[in-house]
C-alpha cells in the first residue's frame, strides 16, 4: 500500500502550495512505499510562520512542562518503536536491529531531555557592588530549521528537536527526500503527546526547501546533518545573513589495530563498524590502519567473516546487511572501486553488486594495498568498503589516522594501556574508542568532530542546549540608588 504523505504546518496535515509530489522507493524491493509533497519556498514561507506564531505562547510554558511532554514523546515512541522500525526499514533499507536502535535513540533523547526541562542549568556569580545580584540564564531563539539526512532518520532529528524544543524554541524541520514516511510517523509522535499546534512544523522534499530555510529571515538557527557539499553551501548562505548554523558532515573513520590487540574483539568491531548500516554512518569505520605483524591473521579473520555476512531485505530476520539508500548511492559507491584499482589496491572481498533481482545491494568489500593519500583513504565513500593501510608503529598509525579532512571518530585496538592513553591524547577526532568500533555514540556525550566534520559545535551531551540557546545576562540591583564601581569604563 502507497503511503501518501503531507506537510504538518500549524498543526495541520497539509498538501504543498504547488501540488508537486515525489516518490519514496523501498531500496531493497524498487518498490514504491509513499508520496509526499515536495515543498518549496512558499511552504517554507507558511511553516516559519505557523512557528513564529506559536513561538509567542511556547517559549512562555514552563521549561518542567515542556519536559513532559517530551516525556510522553518517549513513551509512545517505545509503545511504537516496532512500527516505526519496520517503516525505517522499508524506507531507508538497514536492518530492523538496526532501526530498532535508531528509535531507541530519540527514546533516550526524549527522557534525558525532558529532564533537562527541570535543569537548564544558568548560573550565578558574584557582582562588584552591594545589593546587586548577577546571573546568566539560557534563553530561547524563536524559529529552528533543521536539515537532516535519511541515514538516522529518526535518532539525528531528535538529538536536534529535542533541546530545540525543550528550550521554547519552536522548529521547522526539512528531513531527507528519501525519508518522508518515516518523518511524517516521528512528527504523528509529537502530535499525539500533546505539542500544540505550530510548535513543530514539517515541510518535506528537496534541496528547495532547505536551501529556502537556510536563508529565511525569520529563522534564527539552522543545525544541519548531511554530506559536506551540501553542509558548507548551508553554511555560507545562512552566515552571509547572519544565523548561528550548527553542522555534522563527514567522517573518513578509522580503527587503529595494534599487534597486540585482542583479536578476536577487533575483527567483530571492524565487521560491525565498517559494515553495519551498510557503511552509511557518520562514524562508520572506512579506515582499518593495522600494524605490520598482525595484518595476516587479522585479514584472514575478517575475510572469512565479510565473506559470511548475508545481505539482503532488513525486514527478514536472518539478514545482517541491507541494500544503499538509493541508486546514487550504489553508483557512487560501485564508481570508487575503479579508483581503488587505479590507484594501486586490490580487492580482497567483494568489490561489486550482490546478485539479486532488484533493490540498491553491493557486497561487503575489503580493499588491500591501500597508501595514505589515496582517494580510497581519503573520500567519503559511504558504502559497504574497508580499505586497510599497513604501518610499522603507533605513531605512523596516529599519523594516518589524523591525516584525513574528516574528524569524527576514532578507535584503537591495543592491551597496553601506554599506547590506550598516548592514542586518547594524540587522535585529533571530536570521538575516540578504546577497544570498541567507531560507531556506538551514546547521547549523554557530546557528538560531532573536528576538522572538516562540522564547524565547532557539538550535539548532544552537555552540549546539546548549546546550538539552540542564547545566554542572557542578568543584573538586578535592589540597592534603590545610583551605584557606580570605582572603575566604570565597562561596556
Ligand atoms: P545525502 O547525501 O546524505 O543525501 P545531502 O547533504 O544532499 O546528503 O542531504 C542532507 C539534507 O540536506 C537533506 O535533507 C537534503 O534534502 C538537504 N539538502 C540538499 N541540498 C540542499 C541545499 N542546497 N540547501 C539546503 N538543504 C539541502
Amino acid at each position: 500500500m502507497v503511503q501518501q504523505i503531507r506537510h504538518f504546518i500549524g498543526g495541520e496535515w497539509v498538501n504543498s502550495a504547488s501540488g508537486e509530489t515525489f516518490e519514496s522507493i523501498n531500496p531493497a524491493t524498487e518498490e514504491v512505499i509513499a508520496i509526499a509533497p515536495k515543498g518549496d519556498v512558499s511552504d517554507i514561507d507558511k511553516a516559519v510562520e505557523a512557528a513564529k506564531k506559536a513561538y509567542t505562547q511556547w517559549r512562555l510554558i514552563p521549561a518542567p512542562r515542556r519536559g513532559e511532554i517530551l516525556y510522553e514523546v518517549a513513551r509512545i515512541l517505545q509503545e511504537r518503536k516496532e512500527d516505526l522500525a519496520r517503516l525505517m526499514t522499508q524506507e531507508m533499507g538497514k536492518i530492523l536491529a538496526e532501526t530498532r536502535g535508531d528509535v531507541q535513540e530519540a527514546i533516550d533523547m526524549a527522557y534525558y531531555m525532558g529532564g533537562e526541562g527541570r535543569r537548564m542549568q544558568g548560573y550565578t556569580a558574584p557582582v562588584e557592588m552591594p545589593n546587586k545580584f548577577g546571573m546568566a540564564i539560557r534563553d530561547s531563539v524563536g524559529v529552528v530549521g533543521l536539515i537532516t539526512p535519511w541515514n538516522f532518520p529518526v535518532a539525528v532529528p531528535s538529538w536536534k528537536m529535542l533541546p530545540a524544543l525543550v528550550a521554547g524554541n519552536c522548529v521547522v524541520w526539512k528531513p531527507s527526500e528519501d525519508t518522508p514516511a518515516i518523518s511524517a510517523a516521528f512528527v504523528q509522535v509529537f502530535a499525539d503527546a500533546g505539542l500544540p499546534a505550530g510548535v513543530l512544523n514539517l515541510v518535506t522534499g528537496a534541496g528547495e526547501a532547505g536551501a529556502a530555510l537556510a536563508v529565511h529571515p525569520n529563522v534564527r538557527v539552522i543545525s544541519f546533518t548531511g554530506s559536506t557539499a551540501t553542509g558548507l553551501s548551508v553554511y555560507t548562505k545562512a552566515a552571509a545573513v547572519g544565523k548561528k548554523v550548527t553542522l555534522e558532515m563527514g567522517g573518513k573513520n578509522a580503527i587503529i589495530v595494534m599487534d597486540d590487540a585482542n583479536l578476536s574483539l577487533a575483527v567483530d568491531a571492524i565487521n560491525w563498524s565498517a559494515f553495519g548500516t551498510t557503511g552509511q554512518r557518520c562514524t562508520a569505520t572506512s579506515r582499518l590502519i593495522v600494524q605490520k605483524g598482525i595484518k595476516p591473521k587479522l585479514l584472514e579473520a575478517l575475510a572469512e567473516k565479510a565473506k559470511m555476512i548475508k545481505v539482503g531485505y532488513g525486514i527478514q530476520p536472518d539478514v545482517q546487511m541491507g541494500p544503499l539508500v538509493n541508486m546514487k548511492a550504489l553508483n557512487k559507491v560501485a564508481s570508487y572501486m575503479d579508483v581503488a584499482k587505479t590507484d594501486g589496491a586490490r580487492v580482497l572481498v567483494g568489490g561489486g553488486r550482490a546478485d539479486m533481482d532488484k533493490g540498491f545491494f553491493f557486497l561487503p568489500t575489503i580493499l588491500d594495498g591501500v597508501k595514505q593519500g589515496m582517494r580510497v583513504e581519503q573520500e567519503e565513500i559511504f558504502g559497504p568498503v574497508l580499505s586497510v593501510i599497513e604501518v610499522e608503529s603507533l605513531e605512523e598509525a596516529i599519523h594516518v589516522n589524523n591525516s584525513t579532512a574528516y574528524g569524527l571518530s576514532s578507535s584503537i585496538f591495543t592491551e597496553n594501556v601506554n599506547a590506550a592513553f598516548r592514542a586518547i591524547r594524540d587522535l585529533t577526532t571530536g570521538i575516540v574508542y578504546i577497544n570498541h568500533g567507531t560507531t556506538g555514540a551514546e547521547i549523554q556525550f557530546p557528538f560531532g568532530g573536528t576538522r572538516g566534520t562540522g564547524n565547532g559545535m557539538r550535539e548532544a551531551g552537555a552540549s546539546a542546549l548549546d546550538s539552540f540557546t542564547e545566554w542572557k545576562s542578568v543584573y538586578v540591583d535592589f540597592s534603590g540608588q545610583l551605584q557606580r564601581a570605582q572603575i566604570d569604563n565597562r561596556e
